[in-house]
C-alpha cells in the first residue's frame, strides 16, 4: 500500500483513467485505473485531487504504466474543494510537481510540504502569502533556493533596509553598493519584500498564513518569483495566471 496524491486525471475509454500520481515514498508516476467508472468494489471512491489515498499499484513486465488495483481515499482537503481561489493555488502547486520533478524519483519532503499547505490552505483565508510560500519551499527542496544571505559580489551581508537586486543569471542578490550594471533581467526587492522572503524561508506555513504584506510587496514577491523560478525550471506555470485573475 502506498499513500499518495492526485495531481491530473485523463479519462481513457469508456470506463478506464490515466492518473499522474505523487507518492509519498515513490515520487510521481502514472497509472491506469482500469474500470474506475465500472467498479465499486476496487474503487469505492473518484479519484480527484485534494485527496489523499492508499494505492494498492502493480507493473506488468510488457506494460509501460502502472495499473492501480486498489485507491482507499484517507483524507479529503474539503475546505479547497469549496473555494476557487484555494483550487486556482492547488493547481499552481501541482503545476509545480509535475514539471519540476522526474517520474519515480523519491521526493518525501517535498510530499510533506505539499500536505501541510493543502492542510493550511483549507483553513485559511491568506491565500496570496501561502502562494509565495508553497514557491519559496519547493524551489528550496528543488534545490535552487538563491542565497539571502550575502551579496554575490562582495560577500559582504546584504543590508535588511536597502535596495538588494535579485540577479536571476547569477542566482543571487546584489547589495545597493555593488549594483552598477543597469537592471537588465534582474528586480530590485525593497526591505518589506526582502525581509518577508526571508521570513517565509525559515518558517512552517501557519506562521506564513499569518503575514499580512502591503500590495506593492506582493507584486514585487510574485514578480521576482516568477522570473526565479521560470529561469531555473526552464518553462513557465501556466496555472499562475488563473490564480492570479481569481486572488485580484
Ligand atoms: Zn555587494
Amino acid at each position: 500500500m502506498m499513500e499518495g496524491l492526485v495531481l491530473q486525471l485523463i479519462d481513457y475509454g469508456e470506463s478506464d483513467q490515466i492518473v499522474r500520481l505523487f507518492l509519498r515514498e515513490a515520487g510521481t508516476l502514472s497509472a491506469i485505473a482500469k474500470g474506475i467508472k465500472k467498479s465499486k468494489h476496487r474503487f469505492p471512491h473518484h479519484l480527484e485531487p485534494f485527496r489523499i489515498y492508499t494505492f494498492k499499484l502493480d507493473k506488468k513486465p510488457t506494460h509501460d504504466l502502472y495499473w492501480i488495483m486498489s485507491a482507499d481515499q484517507v483524507k479529503a482537503f474539503d475546505g479547497i474543494m469549496r473555494d476557487i481561489r484555494k483550487i486556482a493555488l492547488g493547481n499552481v502547486i501541482m503545476e509545480f510537481i509535475l514539471k519540476g520533478i522526474r517520474e519515480e524519483q523519491p521526493h518525501v519532503e517535498l510530499y510533506g510540504l505539499v500536505t501541510s499547505v493543502f492542510k493550511e490552505l483549507e483553513g485559511s483565508d491568506n491565500i496570496s502569502t501561502l502562494w509565495f510560500y508553497s514557491e519559496i519551499h519547493i524551489m528550496k527542496m528543488l534545490g535552487f533556493l538563491p542565497n539571502f544571505v550575502t551579496c554575490l559580489q562582495c560577500k559582504r551581508p546584504l543590508p535588511r533596509n536597502g535596495l538588494n537586486r535579485f540577479d536571476p543569471i547569477r542566482g543571487g542578490f546584489i547589495c545597493p553598493a555593488c549594483q552598477v550594471s543597469p537592471l537588465g533581467k534582474g528586480i530590485d526587492i525593497g526591505p518589506e519584500a526582502f525581509a518577508a522572503l526571508q521570513f517565509m524561508k525559515k518558517s512552517p506555513p501557519q506562521a506564513a498564513s499569518r503575514l499580512h504584506l502591503t500590495g506593492p510587496t506582493r507584486e514585487v514577491i510574485a514578480s521576482f518569483l516568477e522570473r526565479f523560478t521560470e529561469y531555473y525550471l526552464e518553462r513557465s506555470i501556466k496555472s499562475r495566471a488563473f490564480l492570479k485573475e481569481v486572488i485580484k
